[in-house]
């Protein structure tokens, strides 16, 4: 029974998820429509011109990244149940951001205990720790820092560390954090942390934020071990 409500809860995020996906592709995508249409129906000056690419571009590059920030959702397999090998996992994701931090002159450090594991689903479970790690990134982004991902066993619990020294939140913000569209960027989604709080939910994974303003950021997660 626990399983099955496990599963029906998992079903109920999913189908919240892929309902505001896609709400939010198709509001770009009516824009660069209406663009274009614009753009082949009638005389349009140079400037004009420039102005809707512009938009267009724009718009798309935003549809992207909501697709970037949902990438493992989207993908048509079903939910699985992996031994997943935390270590190999963080090392996995810093790889995957290293060139993205190194744009923002943010180095990434990984620190972990060896032979931790957890259950989940590995993509879905790279997206969270992807997700959470490129805003620890973007928010060193000015200044540049150093990302700190750790991993160690604490009794049965295996304890994972997302750390920056970036622009932090206050408590307020801490509060919305992992509620849809919140989002402080001028290009954000303000969808990234909706959908790594539910994956990790759906771990079992507890989640805690501290952070100062102008300080920065410690996200911990708490996932139960599996030997
Ligand atoms: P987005 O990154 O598209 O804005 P997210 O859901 O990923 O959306 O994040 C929501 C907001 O939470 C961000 O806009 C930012 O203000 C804040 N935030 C999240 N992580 C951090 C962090 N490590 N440091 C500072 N602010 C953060
Ligand atoms: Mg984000």
């Amino acid at each position: 029974l626990r399983d099955e409500l496990i599963e029906s809860e998992k079903m109920k995020v999913v189908s919240v998820i892929s309902a505001s996906v896609a709400h939010e592709i198709r509001n770009p995508l009516t824009t660069v429509r209406g663009f274009i249409q614009l753009l082949t129906q009638t005389q349009v000056d140079q400037e004009k011109k420039r102005q809707y690419g512009k938009l267009c571009l724009d718009e798309l590059d935003r549809a992207q990244q909501i697709i970037n920030d949902y990438l493992s959702l989207a993908k048509p397999h079903p939910e699985l149940n992996e031994k997943l090998n935390i270590g190999d996992e963080i090392y996995y994701v810093s790889k995957v951001l290293t060139s993205y931090a190194n744009l923002s002159g943010v180095e990434i450090v990984v620190e972990f205990d060896v032979d931790l594991y957890v259950t989940g689903d590995r993509s879905k479970f790279r997206q969270s720790i992807i997700n959470i790690a490129k805003n620890g990134i973007e928010a060193m982004e000015a200044k540049g820092g150093v990302l700190t991902i750790t991993a160690k066993r604490n009794k049965r619990f295996v304890v994972l560390r997302i750390s920056d020294i970036g622009n932090g939140m206050t408590d307020a913000q801490i509060n919305r954090l992992g509620s849809p569209y919140f989002s402080n960027k001028e290009k954000g989604t303000g969808l990234g942390t909706m959908v790594s709080f539910n994956i990790i939910k759906g771990m079992m994974g507890r989640i805690n934020v501290q952070s100062e303003v102008g300080r920065g950021t410690v996200f911990q997660i708490v996932f139960p071990a599996v030997s």
